[in-house]
């Protein structure tokens, strides 16, 4: 399977760091897009050391993004954010690295932007819940989920970034 290519792959690229470097699916929502937000998103994770390992712009269809969202079915605002999302066009990514789907909460910051840091993606964009930039996965295996449901497996692009060694030590 795909995944186990990657895995390999990975082992080899990253020696001791390789039970750690994982994959997180990060989505720019349609006000990132609409604001002209999304070269200053990419660069946050790419200025920390992450690696992007895919990338798409698309119009998300109310069917995957239920499925997506599909732990809030019962949220009295799920209408609303399936709604929202909707009007896309979202940039899907997904980004590799050390420790990817913990540290990308902290570089996005809180679900509401008021009580996110300044230094945060919605703390230093946002101001409403509903409007707030972008997605990122909330553990290891939504992350996984989230890509799969998103990316199909060729759609991820396995490659050397030259600086990996004067990221990792
Ligand atoms: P996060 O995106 O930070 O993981 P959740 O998974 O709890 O947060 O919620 C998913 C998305 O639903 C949020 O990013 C936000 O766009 C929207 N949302 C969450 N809570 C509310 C709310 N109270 N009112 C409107 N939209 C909300």
């Amino acid at each position: 399977k795909a995944l186990a290519i990657k895995k390999l792959w990975q082992s080899k690229s990253f020696g001791n760091r390789k039970a750690l470097t994982i994959e997180n699916f990060i989505m720019i929502k349609p006000d990132g897009v609409q604001r002209g937000l999304c070269g200053v998103i990419i660069k946050r994770f790419e200025r920390k050391g992450y690696k992007l390992i895919g990338l798409k712009m698309l119009n998300p269809t109310e069917e995957i993004l239920k499925e997506h969202y599909k732990d809030l079915a019962d949220k009295p605002f799920f209408k609303k954010l399936v709604n929202y999302i909707s009007q896309g066009p979202v940039i899907a990514m997904v980004w590799e690295g050390v420790d990817i789907v913990k540290q990308g909460r902290r570089i996005i910051g809180e679900t509401n932007p008021l009580d996110s840091a300044v230094g945060t993606i919605r703390g230093d964009f946002g101001l409403e819940v509903g409007r707030n930039i972008i997605h990122g996965s909330d553990s290891v295996a939504s992350a996984n989920r989230e890509i799969n449901l998103w990316f199909k497996a060729d759609e991820l692009i396995q490659w050397k970034n030259h600086s990996t060694e004067w990221i990792y030590e």
